[in-house]
């Protein structure tokens, strides 16, 4: 599904130059879900953004769900974004806009028709579980409920990928705790491919398959979360 070749991401800065990402390979499997570990600077929204075309990798090849996206641009890639969704730390929902509304916007830029627009809306509300707040604004929303909704959006043109930047890192504990089973059901009931970063060791031992650890742009361990994280 996801598959990264040898990339390299170099940011200019005034010390000279700073390799965000070094080298990394990794492969993705179709319907896993995969972590991404590290601490603050280690690479991971560098990376977790050149799955989507956020970010040109300065060397290497990005491949996702058929499509080069370390080479694409423009209309090309706005269409492949439909297929790599993503959600984030802080939401990013349209304040002046309602549950509806912020969900339905991926479908009116995608051209979906009024009344498929509504009838797809109203599974995603009941997907997430977001049942009788369909008209509330974001800022009238709890933090678990905001992020159901950023995940509904995600969801809204049927992506292959979903990706997670610290989905779950303005949360508390137990509200944690209730999106990560949602994206377990999303990943059993749809066979979504998923693929989040975290600095928190706990996420990826709840929910992910196999992990890698980066550190200083590199990914220094890859396995299954059971083998990277054993106790010794
Ligand atoms: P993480 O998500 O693990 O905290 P980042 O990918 O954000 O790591 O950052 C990796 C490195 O790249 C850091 O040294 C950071 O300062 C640097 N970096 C990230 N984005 C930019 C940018 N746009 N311009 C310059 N340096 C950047
Ligand atoms: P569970 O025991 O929670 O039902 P699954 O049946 O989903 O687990 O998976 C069995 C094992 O395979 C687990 O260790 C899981 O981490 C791993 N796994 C599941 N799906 C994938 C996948 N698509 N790619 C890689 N590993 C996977």
């Amino acid at each position: 599904m996801i598959s990264i070749k040898n990339i390299q991401k170099i940011y200019p800065s005034k010390q000279g130059q700073v390799k965000a990402v070094d080298d990394v390979n990794i492969e993705i499997n179709d319907g896993e879900i995969f972590g991404v570990i590290g601490y603050s600077g280690a690479g991971k929204s560098t990376l977790i953004r050149m799955l989507n075309g956020l970010e040109i990798p300065t060397e290497g090849t990005v491949v996702v769900a058929n499509n080069e996206v370390s080479k694409i641009k423009g209309s090309q890639l706005r269409k492949a974004r439909q297929e790599i969704s993503m959600i984030f730390q802080h939401f990013n929902l349209l304040w002046s806009r309602t549950v509806r509304q912020n969900i339905s916007f991926p479908l009116e830029i995608a051209g979906v028709s009024k009344r498929e627009r509504a009838k797809r809306v109203d599974e995603l509300i009941k997907l997430v579980g977001l049942d009788g707040r369909e008209d509330a604004y974001p800022s009238q929303l709890s933090g678990g409920q905001k992020q159901r909704v950023g995940i509904a959006r995600a969801l809204a043109n049927n992506p292959k990928v979903l990706l997670c930047d610290e989905a779950t890192s303005a949360l508390d504990p137990q509200t944690t705790d209730s999106i990560l089973d949602l994206l377990v059901d999303i990943n059993d009931r749809l066979g979504l491919t998923i693929v989040l970063i975290t600095h928190e060791m706990h996420v990826i031992r709840k929910i992910c398959h196999r992990v890698a650890v980066m550190e200083e742009g590199r990914v220094v361990e890859l396995g299954p979360v059971l083998e990277v994280f054993k106790n010794p």
